[in-house]
C-alpha cells in the first residue's frame, strides 16, 4: 500500500516537473510525454540538444556601421562636409598616435608596465610610452596620488600639449581606494585634473587598461574639433 502510494508521488512528481521542463524548452510537448508506451516521444521532448545548439548558435552579423561618426551630407552644406572630414582625418591621426607619459605611482604600475610589455604589442594601436610630458599626450595615472604628489601630478598635466588626455587607473587614482580614509591620500585624482577614462581594479588587469584605451581612442574618434570652431 505505502509503495504504491509513493511510486503514485513520484510519478505525479515527474509527470509535473516534466510538464514545466518542457514548457520552459518551449518544445512543445504534450503533458502524456512520460507515458511509457509513447517511448519516442518521451525521448524527443526531454533531450536538451534543441536548445544546446541554440544557445551555441552563431549570432547574425551586425549591420557595418560607417567609419565616421559624423553622417554630414555631402549635398548639404560643402563647408560643413569639408570640416566633418578634415576632423575624421585629424583623429584618425590622434588616435592612432596615443603616446603616454611613464608615470607609476604604486602597485598598479607593475600592471601598466605588464601593458607595455611585448604580449599585448601595444605599438601596434600607436601607443609608445615617452619619457617627458612634452612629447605625450596621455597620463596613465597608475596608483595612489598622495596629497605629496598632487601639485608635481598637475605641473605634468599643464606641461603636457593640448589635447591631453587622462587615464585613471585602478581604484587608488580612482577614489581613494584602499586609503580612502587616509589624512595623506587625494581621494581621487580628478579631484587634481581632469579624468577621460576610469579603469577599475586593484589592480587592473593589462587587458583592463588596454580595454581602457580602446575606449579612449573611440573617445578621440568622436571629437569634433574643427565643427565646434566652425559652429562658434
Ligand atoms: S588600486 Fe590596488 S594595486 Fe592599484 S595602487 Fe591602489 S592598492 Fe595598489
Amino acid at each position: 500500500m505505502a509503495t504504491t502510494a509513493v511510486l503514485r508521488l513520484s510519478g505525479n512528481f515527474s509527470q509535473s516537473w516534466n510538464s514545466i521542463l518542457c514548457r520552459h524548452l518551449s518544445c512543445g510537448a504534450s503533458r502524456n510525454v512520460f507515458n511509457p508506451e509513447n517511448k519516442e516521444e518521451l525521448s524527443h521532448s526531454t533531450s536538451l540538444t534543441t536548445v544546446r545548439s541554440k544557445s551555441t548558435e552563431v549570432a547574425p552579423a551586425a549591420p557595418k556601421k560607417p567609419y565616421s561618426p559624423f553622417q554630414v551630407p555631402f549635398k548639404g552644406n560643402k563647408a560643413e562636409y569639408a570640416l566633418a572630414r578634415l576632423d575624421d582625418l585629424i583623429n584618425w591621426g590622434r588616435k592612432n598616435s596615443i603616446w603616454p607619459l611613464t608615470f607609476g605611482l604604486a602597485c598598479c604600475a607593475v600592471e601598466m608596465m605588464h601593458f607595455a610589455a611585448p604580449r599585448y604589442d601595444m605599438d601596434s594601436y600607436g601607443v609608445v610610452f615617452r619619457a617627458s610630458p612634452r612629447q605625450a599626450n596621455c597620463i596613465i595615472v597608475a596608483g595612489t596620488l598622495t596629497n605629496k604628489m598632487a601639485p608635481a601630478l598637475r605641473k605634468i598635466y599643464d606641461q603636457m600639449p593640448s589635447p591631453g588626455w587622462v587615464i585613471s587607473m585602478g581604484s587608488c587614482a580612482n577614489g581613494g581606494g584602499y586609503y580612502h580614509y587616509s589624512y595623506a591620500v587625494v581621494r581621487g585624482c580628478d579631484r587634481v585634473i581632469p579624468v577621460d577614462i576610469y579603469v577599475p581594479g586593484c589592480p587592473p588587469t593589462a587587458e583592463a587598461l588596454l580595454y581602457g584605451v580602446l575606449q579612449l581612442r573611440k573617445k578621440v574618434k568622436r571629437m569634433n574639433t574643427l565643427q565646434a570652431w566652425y559652429r562658434k
